[in-house]
């Protein structure tokens, strides 16, 4: 039978009914149902909480019930008053085998809402109580710490769209190493004091490893900042092979790669580029106050030493001119 035609023929919307208790639920009452409320009702019934894309099926749950739940996984609740949550079928018709039709609606109200009637049939079958064959659930532990997690952040009732997901998958994911860590900071270009905020806080998510250090950036110049040498505002590398070497270049040849000067009025740059492009390019040099003469870019290849490397030089045609002493 086409369920959508039975769905829009009820008598009751499915959702003014709680899932899991079957009652009706007046409008404040009514709750999405939520990844916590999901975990819980599986740690205390021991079944999913399922049908969630059936038409036929109630997709909302009661604050009682999901109250209950979240406070039971938090200790503080002993019990929910049944051991056996509703059940619900697909109904066969609407005339006795359909709950959302079956129960009668009218004259509800708070005060009556304890003895309302409801029926008990193939399609909807109402909870079971506790009794000695179903003893309440003692609570031990969620299957995971992120649900505790998300359970603990839903505290303050405010049902808002807090995701366990979401924490679901950080908890999962694998923590940073400072390997992977370095990689994203260099990928994102973050400053030291940047790439430290950013360690902290991946590791107030419990997604940085035991391992890696946040403060590892204060320092990250150390390694290599002995290639380097400052003259008058004017800082070089000192010893090219070494410093490809402590970047991981297993074996220097000057011929693989070609040096690229660029200079304004403002600054002088160096670089090396890697020819076939398969390492990133390396700053060697670097000055703001040198100007664009031939005496300065004679000086700075004289402090790169390039008569040693003899790298292929590509400059644009303002330094050719330059070059040529034009
Ligand atoms: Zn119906
Ligand atoms: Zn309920």
């Amino acid at each position: 039978m086409d369920s959508k035609r039975i769905r829009r023929c009820c008598l009751n919307d499915p959702d003014v009914f709680c899932y899991i208790c079957g009652e009706y639920m007046a409008k404040e009452h009514r709750f999405n149902i939520r990844d916590v409320t999901k975990i819980a009702y599986q740690a205390y019934f021991g079944i999913k909480l399922g049908d969630q894309d059936k038409s036929w099926s109630p997709h909302k749950v009661c604050k009682y019930c999901t109250e209950t739940l979240r406070l039971w996984t938090q200790g503080k609740a002993k019990s929910m008053k049944f051991g056996v949550p509703m059940v619900w079928r697909e109904p066969k018709n609407h005339h006795d085998d359909c709950y959302f039709c079956m129960v009668k609606m009218s004259g509800w109200n708070r005060q009556k809402k304890n003895s309302w009637h409801y029926p008990d049939i193939h399609s909807a079958r109402r909870p079971i109580p506790h009794c000695s064959e179903i003893q309440v659930p003692v609570f031990t532990a969620l299957p995971d710490t992120a649900f505790t997690e998300a359970i603990d952040e839903s505290s303050d009732s405010t049902y808002s769209s807090n995701s366990c997901n979401e924490l679901l998958q950080i908890s999962k994911a694998e923590p940073f190493t400072q390997g992977r860590l370095n990689d994203l900071v260099r990928d994102l270009g973050l400053s030291k004091d940047a790439s430290e905020i950013l360690a902290s806080r991946l590791s107030e998510h419990h997604v940085l490893h035991s391992e890696a250090k946040i403060t590892n950036y204060r320092r990250r110049d150390e390694e290599l900042i002995r290639y380097f040498s400052e003259e008058g505002g004017f800082v070089f590398c000192n010893n090219i092979p070494g410093l490809l070497s402590a970047m991981g270049l297993s074996q220097y040849n000057p011929n693989e790669w070609r040096l690229f000067i660029d200079s304004s009025k403002r600054s002088l740059k160096c670089v090396l580029l890697h020819n076939g492009n398969k390492f990133a390019c390396v700053p060697i040099c670097h000055s703001v106050i040198l100007k664009e003469h031939y005496a300065t870019v004679k000086m700075v290849l004289q402090k790169l030493c390039y008569d040693e490397h003899n790298w292929i030089a590509c400059v644009d045609l303002k330094m050719v001119n330059i070059l040529l002493g034009q």
